[in-house]
């Protein structure tokens, strides 16, 4: 069997702009917000984010991006088992003085939690808000570290030999979220 859509355009546009309310609900005044998407396709769902917010309030949310590239660290060669990569931020624009922002982290799907975790590192480590908030298009759950979203465009309980594909209009010609066994 094919691939089995879980969320088609509209309801993708639809969790975007609900997810906006809700970041708005959160925040008096959108003044001190910063959007950031982890690239690729998160950053694209940031900007739409940034795009709604301002048309929401009357500021404009600055978006800025990051992006993070997976290391295999092989401390023992001998260790034949599979090691989880470890995920680092290898390029951003971000602002270095992030003090008094709220910065919201937008990424496509949440899985393990290390992609976050390396994210939030470098957030931390060197824009130093005052706090962050992570909005994902999809949990498909397996998290090995302790990281949950705030905001959540779809819950998708899977399993391991199934993968999520986000397909975004900017990359992919149309928004869908679809799910296929591996
Ligand atoms: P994590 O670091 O939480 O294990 O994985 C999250 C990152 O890997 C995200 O940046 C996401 O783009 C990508 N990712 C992990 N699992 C999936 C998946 O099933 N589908 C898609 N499209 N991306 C995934
Ligand atoms: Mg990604």
């Amino acid at each position: 069997s094919g691939p089995v859509t879980v969320l088609d355009s509209k309801a993708l546009e639809r969790a975007l702009t609900r997810i906006c309310y809700e970041i708005v609900e959160r925040n008096e005044g959108l003044g001190q917000l910063v959007i950031v998407g982890i690239r690729t396709r998160g950053a694209y769902l940031a900007r739409r984010m940034a795009l709604k917010l301002s048309s929401l309030s009357d500021v404009d949310v600055p978006v800025s991006e990051l992006d993070i590239t997976l290391y295999r660290d092989d401390l023992d060669p001998n260790e034949h088992r599979e090691r989880p990569q470890n995920p680092v931020v290898s390029d951003n624009n971000v602002p270095t003085n992030l003090a008094g922002k709220t910065v919201v982290l937008v990424d496509d799907v949440l899985f393990t939690g290390r992609t976050v975790r390396a994210a939030l590192d470098a957030l931390v480590d060197t824009g130093r808000p005052d706090r962050i908030l992570l909005a994902v298009m999809v949990d498909r759950g397996h998290r090995e570290l302790p990281i949950r979203a705030d905001f959540v465009g779809k819950n998708i309980p899977t399993s391991l030999n199934e993968a999520v594909d986000v397909h975004v209009t900017e990359v992919d010609g149309e928004d869908a979220v679809t799910i296929r066994k591996v």
